[in-house]
């Protein structure tokens, strides 16, 4: 016999199916025993006899029975297959189930982290959870094919890399072929994707996978999700008008309303006067549906680094100056230097941020000097970005939106980790796996690494 899904019971009244699942609640009356059964759709209520009375929560069974309406006292309007049983024939249990570590029929958010991402693979057994990634695979199938209807095209780039500088430290892969060297795990794929416009392709993005060694803040992960985009021949107008209607298209999509449209554009000095930070919160009311996007123009080029005592540029050193102030360039009058960053802000979240590169040689080489870069190590760092664009690099510019961010946003979650599947732990410790982990002398020594224990 096929299987039935839980939720497709109601339509099988008075016939008989074939259900497989975990037992989700039990319920012993004495001489009747109920369960709820649980599989990927949904729950439906089983009604037995001494066959259900062995069962514990968690065992993998697979029944055989038939579907009866509820007495009517029974129903439970509440539920999709509320008014609907299904009287068991026959039994077979698939697996047995150790007790649950906690339990898993909550919303989950008393119980300690930790013990939630050891066994994550319990945890996403929640409703909530389940959820949350039906909506994360949505919002990624919606941004894809939006995106694929305006002719981007979806290129993947590597993570065995060199540095790219996003304001992180990296991630560094010791090289086995080359001992001694070492490969860096991407902060994001900015220099490939404009290489990508060196090469012609012109719409470009990626949902990308981008790895930092931050310290860990409630909304920061070592590794998180990017929806990462370029274009060539655009201005800043034009990558900002895509993104808002990309926004506005998904909020309707997922039934949020946008607070207002088109999106403000608020000047960096104004948002700091005003609100005292570059991200803030326009709503008027914190109403559970109402997202109030805002973009953020004009920033400073450059920030001082007070510990390392020189300007760094305050988004990465490819983002161009405004095309007003290039005169500005010098390290006397960095910080009067405005750039064409822009950075996307809702309900006190950054969400996204990107610039209009930059294409002249000499004012790269500006930027770079400015932030105390010798030409040797501009040429060792960069040189191979630099090269290429000596040979026909077309304007360009482009935005990395927080998926992870704008996933929660729409789940109304408030941290991230609740809709990635595997976060790691506040202290960077990987979900269910023991990582970091040492790893076996033999692996060491052929990657000549030796660890100094302190
Ligand atoms: N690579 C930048 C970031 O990760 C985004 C961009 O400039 O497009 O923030």
């Amino acid at each position: 016999m096929e299987r039935t899904l839980a939720i497709k019971t109601p339509r099988k009244i008075g016939k008989k199916v074939k259900l497989s699942g975990w037992v989700d609640r039990r319920r012993d009356h004495g001489k009747l025993v109920f369960i709820d059964l649980k599989d990927r759709s949904g729950f439906v209520q089983i009604v037995g006899k001494k066959e259900l009375g062995e069962l514990r929560i968690s065992d993998v069974i697979e029944i055989e029975g038939t579907v009866n309406r509820r007495p009517k006292e029974m129903v439970n309007p509440k539920l999709p297959t509320g008014k609907i049983e299904v009287e068991v024939k026959k039994i077979k249990i698939l697996a047995k189930s150790d007790d649950l570590p906690f339990d898993i029929r909550g919303d989950g958010y008393q119980i300690g982290e930790e013990t939630r991402l050891k066994y994550r693979y319990l945890d996403l057994r929640r409703p909530r959870l389940v959820k949350n990634l039906e909506l994360r695979h949505k919002i990624i199938k919606f941004i894809r094919d939006w995106l694929d209807e305006k002719d981007f095209i979806e290129i993947e780039t590597p993570l065995l890399t060199k540095s790219t500088p996003e304001g992180a430290r990296d991630f560094i892969v010791p090289s086995r072929l080359q001992p001694g060297k070492f490969y860096a795990l991407p902060q994001s794929p900015q220099q490939y994707k404009q290489l990508l416009m060196v090469a012609g392709f012109e719409k470009y993005y990626q949902i990308a996978r981008c790895i930092r060694d931050e310290d860990l803040r409630a909304d920061r992960q070592l590794e998180f999700t990017q929806l990462d985009l370029e274009m060539s021949f655009v201005e800043r107008e034009d990558v900002l008008a895509l993104i808002e209607k990309l926004m506005i298209d998904l909020s309707k999509e997922m039934g949020k309303k946008v607070q207002r449209k088109p999106f403000p554009q608020v000047k960096y000095q104004e948002a700091m006067k005003k609100y005292g930070d570059d991200k803030f919160d326009l709503r008027k009311k914190k109403e559970e549906n109402t997202l109030a996007f805002a973009f953020v123009i004009d920033q400073p080029l450059f920030e001082w680094k007070k510990e390392e005592k020189r300007w760094d540029a305050m988004h990465h050193p490819f983002t161009a100056p405004n095309p007003e102030d290039v005169a500005l360039l010098e390290k006397g009058r960095a910080a009067k230097v405005r750039s064409w960053q822009y950075d996307l802000v809702c309900n006190g979240a950054e969400i996204g941020g990107g610039s209009i590169r930059i294409t002249n040689p000499e004012i790269q080489e500006k930027v770079f000097e400015i932030m105390g870069h010798t030409k040797k190590q501009i040429a060792k760092k960069f040189g191979h970005l630099l090269k290429a664009f000596d040979y026909g690099v077309p304007p360009h510019g482009g935005i990395a939106l927080g998926l992870d961010r704008i996933i929660a946003l729409f789940a109304g979650e408030e941290s991230i980790r609740e809709v990635m599947a595997f976060p790691v732990t506040s202290s960077g410790q990987a979900s269910v796996m023991d990582a970091p982990s040492e790893v076996e002398e033999e692996q060491l020594e052929e990657l000549k690494i030796k660890v100094v224990k302190k």
